[in-house]
């Protein structure tokens, strides 16, 4: 999900602001950029690239300070899955206190594989199957929540059928502008996502007569990458509203689930401002006396993630820097006009003379594009590059496009770093696929 870029007039942040920035990596002069413990050089040596490589502390210190933010309140942090899905990820979020938001099957099922207890899984998206929704409710799960007339009355069939009562938030759409990329605003009115405001009470009263389910409270998520508290002060304002009439109606509110989008900074610019935001759950909803839950990602994991990438080549009288990774890999800049860092890896590779290039992948698109006017020290062919904030929204969204395999994934805690998933191999490109009897 989008990174606005900086401002067009803004020159873009040096390499080494974007290392400053980041308290995970340093520059040092033997060893080069170093995540946390481990040089990048050492892991592109060993296992090739393109690759992804995870900072373990870097994900713990982050839940570690956004729940110190919440301190006091009755909070519930759910990890949301889709940012970065992978086993190990949500396994050290599980040790640090945190549930899991999922939005489908697989999800779901990825979270139970990772050891994450049903009671901590809550369900979100717009388009449940019955198939999903069964296996919700067989595994019991804390929450579904859920989006419209239409899926509540579905809901209650597939429950009472299966004598299962599910403990249903209602998603609502408080109607504001989260001032995000117009791909990941989803709290308009406009937009796909939630129940219109106005009829979030008669839902919310027709659920609570509805035979398979009871309603616990209500849900809203208003877009991503959000960096202001602004657009949240408006929206819980609103939902607390909600309790309020909900209340008056004599009906139950005991959970609000306030959902994700806390952006990062991609450049040199801090991110969300999580103790300000913190305050405004506060000021808003503290006195309201339910339970506040939460579900980040990207704030969570957005920084933790490089992909490394090396030069294939360079072309056009130093213009074009053709990397090993593409658009199939990390595909942010084609579909968000995302704004990464690339940071070379190597500290001789720093000190070159700045060009402005374009820093591109080899498939044939003209949206393989991962960088256009980038002012980078010159890099030879061979050069190793990391391309930063890779750790939300990217190995996720990865294809196979081009019959490009995925690429490996290592994750670094301290001094110590570990393979996490392998280099898919060829074979398993087509490992599922038949040629028909009439081709044979
Ligand atoms: C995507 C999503 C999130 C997480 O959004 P981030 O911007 O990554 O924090 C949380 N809740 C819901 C319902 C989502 O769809």
């Amino acid at each position: 999900m989008a990174a606005p870029a900086p401002a067009s007039d803004a020159p873009d942040p040096s390499v080494a602001a974007l290392i400053a920035a980041r308290p995970q990596l340093s520059m040092h002069a033997h060893d080069g950029l170093l995540l946390e413990g481990v040089p990048l050089a050492r892991i592109a040596g060993v296992l090739g690239t393109p690759a992804w490589v995870y900072s373990a502390g870097t994900m713990r210190a982050r839940l570690a300070e956004l729940k110190a933010a919440l301190h006091g309140m009755d909070t519930q942090v759910h990890y949301a899955v889709k940012a970065n899905d992978h086993l190990a990820v949500l396994r050290l979020f599980a040790a640090g206190g945190a549930g899991a938001d999922v939005v489908s099957e697989g999800e779901l099922r990825r979270a139970r594989h990772a050891g994450i207890a049903p009671e901590h899984i809550v369900f979100s998206g717009v388009g449940k199957s019955v198939r999903e929704l069964r296996l919700a409710l067989a595994e019991d799960i804390a929450q579904i929540n859920v989006e419209s007339a239409e899926e509540l009355e579905m809901l209650s069939a597939v429950a009472a059928g299966m004598g299962r009562i599910a403990r249903v938030a209602l998603r609502i759409n408080p109607d504001v502008d989260a001032g995000t990329h117009a791909k990941i605003t989803t709290g308009r009115a406009e937009n796909k996502f939630g129940i219109p405001y106005a009829e979030a009470v008669e839902l919310y009263a027709r659920a609570a007569s509805l035979p398979g389910i009871r309603p616990v409270g209500l849900a809203l998520h208003i877009g991503s990458q959000i960096l202001s508290v602004a657009p949240y002060r408006a929206a819980y304002t609103r939902a607390a509203e909600l309790v309020h009439a909900l209340r008056a109606r004599g009906l139950e509110v005991s959970r609000l689930d306030c959902g994700g989008g806390l952006g990062i900074g991609y450049g040199d610019e801090p991110g969300a401002p999580v103790a300000a935001f913190a305050g405004v759950m506060r000021a808003v909803l503290g006195n309201l006396g339910v339970t506040l839950m939460l579900e980040p990602g990207r704030w969570l994991v957005g920084p933790a993630g490089v992909l490394l990438a090396s030069v294939v080549l360079v072309k056009g009288h130093g213009r074009f820097v053709v990397l090993d990774a593409a658009m199939n890999d990390l595909v942010r800049p084609a579909m968000y006009d995302a704004w990464h860092g690339i940071v070379p890896v190597a500290a001789a590779d720093l000190h070159g003379p700045a060009a402005s290039v374009d820093v591109v992948g080899p498939v044939c698109e003209s949206s393989d594009t991962f960088a256009r006017n980038r002012a980078l020290p010159a890099l030879r062919a061979g050069a190793t590059v990391a391309i930063l904030d890779a750790g939300a929204y990217s190995a996720v969204m990865s294809s196979t496009y081009n019959a490009r395999t995925l690429a490996p994934i290592a994750m670094v805690d301290g001094a110590d770093w570990s393979v996490i998933r392998d280099r898919q191999v060829y074979e398993e490109l087509w490992a599922g696929e038949r040629i028909p009897p009439f081709l044979a």
